[in-house]
């Protein structure tokens, strides 16, 4: 049984019942957020959760606002690992470092927890057809869920769309057009245009249940560190979406008592394309469109105008007491490298919030002591350009299946001890 209530809209603080395919508010455009009752949680849910391992994601149902009895459109998503790296946090000078890894999601990246909630959410109000706009990632999550969902969906691939997420997003079959802009700000603009032949929408934040189901991360953080939060969790920032949906869910858990702290929420961005992390050193609730997405290789947070101003995401990070910061492609690049060193590979926007430690280290936004979880929000099999740009550029010595010419290639490698 879902406690959610009834979403209610950001601006004009109008209800609007859940069992309506809304999207954002009829009456102003505001963004629309779903209303929780938290007392009306059995009171050993938090154990029959635990219990129900298999489910992964869908162990917290009762916490998402699918409604009672809808089938939920899956593909195991969720209950990823928190690794612990203490090699790397040595590397560092942090603390404790965990990394959240849903770089092992279905699709390699986290987006597969939102489109398996929205979708289900699709599917239970009987739309039957949807609409995204995607750097590569979101559009191949809605591709695959939707797939399995039978419903029929339509990508609009962002230009800079790399050739493996736009292979990935055909083969699941929703159709594709690629989108040329000047701007992102462009593009939904165009999207608001649409009116009434307007499909369904899965774009972050219009779509109004896609980030709820980035609560479960947190969750799932804090219940691997035996219901505690960490000091710090470190999120990459496109719309927002990820890290404004985590803080949800750290909230939720605090306002629960299962928990007795929430974690410091830090942004970050690439610095060519930086709107929140400008607007967080202006001290602004407002973020206006800043940067050129096609500056930087971290391609699925190279969003220049930020959906509302960024306020949600800007609310979340001031609530919180964190802070945003800007990393540049070499800094992202080396932290790929060092992940790997982990034995995970991350997509550069996935290694971005890796890449920011050192200077919120030296910049004193994150304590040597403290705790800190990096979320590693896609593949770096996804990027695989930018994955070979962080190894040497020349190519491996080629050798003969021969037992000489290897034995000596060992030796290369181990000397034999005189
Ligand atoms: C989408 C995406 C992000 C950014 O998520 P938002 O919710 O848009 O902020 C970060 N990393 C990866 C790998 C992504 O696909
Ligand atoms: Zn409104």
């Amino acid at each position: 049984m879902t406690v959610a209530l009834e979403y209610v809209c950001d601006d004009c603080a109008r209800p609007f019942g859940l069992d309506r395919p809304e999207t954002t508010c009829k009456a102003c455009g505001g963004l629309l957020e779903v209303r929780y009752d938290l007392d009306a949680l059995p009171r050993d849910f938090r154990e029959r959760a635990a219990a129900g391992r298999p489910m992964a994601m869908w162990r917290w149902r009762a916490l998402l606002p699918l409604p009672d009895g809808a089938v939920q459109v899956s593909l195991g998503e969720g209950d990823t690992p928190l690794l612990r790296c203490d090699r790397l946090a040595g590397q560092l000078g942090v603390g404790k470092l965990w990394l959240k890894n849903d770089a092992q999601m279905p699709t390699g990246s986290f987006k597969d927890r939102g489109f398996s909630l929205a979708v289900s959410m699709a599917v239970a109000l009987g739309a039957r057809r949807g609409l995204t706009y995607s750097s590569g990632n979101a559009g191949a999550s809605l591709a695959a869920y939707a797939a399995r969902a039978n419903i029929d969906v339509v990508v609009l691939a962002d230009y800079l769309c790399n050739p493996v997420k736009l292979a990935a997003i055909r083969a699941y079959g929703a159709h594709v057009f690629r989108v040329r802009s000047r701007s992102t700000a462009e593009v939904f603009k165009a999207l608001e245009h649409l009116g009434s032949e307007a499909p369904y929408s899965f774009v972050n934040f219009l779509n109004p249940v896609r980030h709820e189901a980035m609560k479960t991360y947190a969750y799932e953080i804090c219940e691997a560190l035996g219901w505690r939060a960490p000091d710090v969790m470190v999120h990459p920032v496109g719309t927002g979406g990820g890290l404004y949906g985590a803080w949800k869910g750290f909230s939720e858990l605090y306002e629960l008592g299962w928990t007795e702290t929430v974690p410091r929420m830090i942004g970050v961005q690439p610095s060519g394309c930086a709107p929140i992390v400008m607007a967080v050193a202006d001290g602004a609730s407002f973020a206006g469109p800043a940067g050129d997405p096609s500056a930087t290789i971290a391609q699925s947070i190279a969003g220049g105008s930020p959906i509302k101003g960024g306020r949600r995401v800007l609310a979340a990070i001031r609530r919180s007491g964190g802070t945003a910061v800007a990393v540049s492609d070499d800094e992202i690049r080396r932290a790929m490298a060092l992940v790997a060193g982990e034995g995970v590979l991350a997509e550069p926007s996935a290694a971005a919030p890796v890449a920011a430690l050192g200077r919120c280290l030296a910049e004193g936004k994150i304590r040597p002591n403290e705790e800190v979880v990096c979320v590693i929000t896609g593949s770096g099999l996804k990027q695989p350009t930018e994955l070979a740009s962080t190894v040497p550029a020349a190519p491996p010595l080629e050798l003969n299946a021969d037992a000489a010419e290897i034995a000596q290639a060992l030796a290369s490698v181990w000397p034999v001890a005189t």
